[in-house]
């Protein structure tokens, strides 16, 4: 037989309602945080939509297990839902339902976090909007193919730089790439041979800059 236990606070007993420690639900609740949840800013690119989240621009879907990362507590977080919505041009409201093993009990918990925005471009898009490129890409062979192996590429390269510049050129396709290793790097993954040639740009800080061009005849 259950023993019969009294809420000190409110005084329900544990044969009306479920107790959480030596108090009723709602008052443990009441008594106890559950979570805490630090403020958030967010800073994010007008071009290309990316935000910044400890020092690295990524896709605003991280945005998510960000979030769910800071939910501190001392209970296991068993369910997360978070909504997005924008009241206005300078906040972003994530709307968040929980769910938290407290004592073997499911305890739901609702909060509004507000996040002021602001807008900076990161520095991918600074420098493709200068025409930064490092490497240039140089399709070349029959029209069908040259279109359909550079749109493989630019691809592959945007997961990890930008790509400055598509042009297409009587011969082929020439693809302006921002960071050069990226760029080679998607040749070997795609496994297309390529001839290099590599030409002064100009000097910065006292360096030599060079800029390759990697051509793949088809
Ligand atoms: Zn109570
Ligand atoms: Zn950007």
């Amino acid at each position: 037989m259950d023993m019969e236990r009294i809420c000190p606070q409110c005084g329900a007993s544990s044969r009306d309602t479920p107790f959480l420690a030596s108090f009723c639900r709602n008052c443990f609740i009441q008594r106890n945080r559950i979570f805490s949840l630090p403020e958030i800013s967010l800073l994010q690119c007008p071009k290309c939509e990316r935000i910044r989240l400890k020092g690295e621009w990524v896709a605003s879907d991280f945005l998510h297990a960000h979030i769910r990362e800071k939910i501190q507590s001392k209970y296991a977080l068993t369910h997360c839902r978070i909504q997005f919505h924008q009241p206005d041009k300078k906040h972003v409201e994530a709307r968040i339902d929980m769910e938290f093993n407290v004592d073997g009990q499911a305890v739901a918990e609702k909060y509004s976090l507000a996040m002021p925005l602001e807008k900076k471009m990161c520095p991918d898009c600074s420098l493709r909007s200068g025409g930064y490129h490092e490497a240039v890409i140089q399709i070349r062979g029959p029209k069908e193919k040259t279109q359909k192996i550079s749109a493989q590429l630019v691809r592959l390269i945007e997961k990890k730089t930008f790509v400055t510049k598509v042009v297409q050129q009587k011969e082929g396709v020439d693809i302006q790439v921002g960071k050069k290793r990226p760029g080679l790097e998607a040749l070997t993954q795609l496994r297309l041979d390529a001839t290099y040639t590599r030409k002064l740009i100009g000097e910065r800080e006292g360096k030599r800059l060079y800029r390759t061009t990697a051509c793949v005849r088809l």
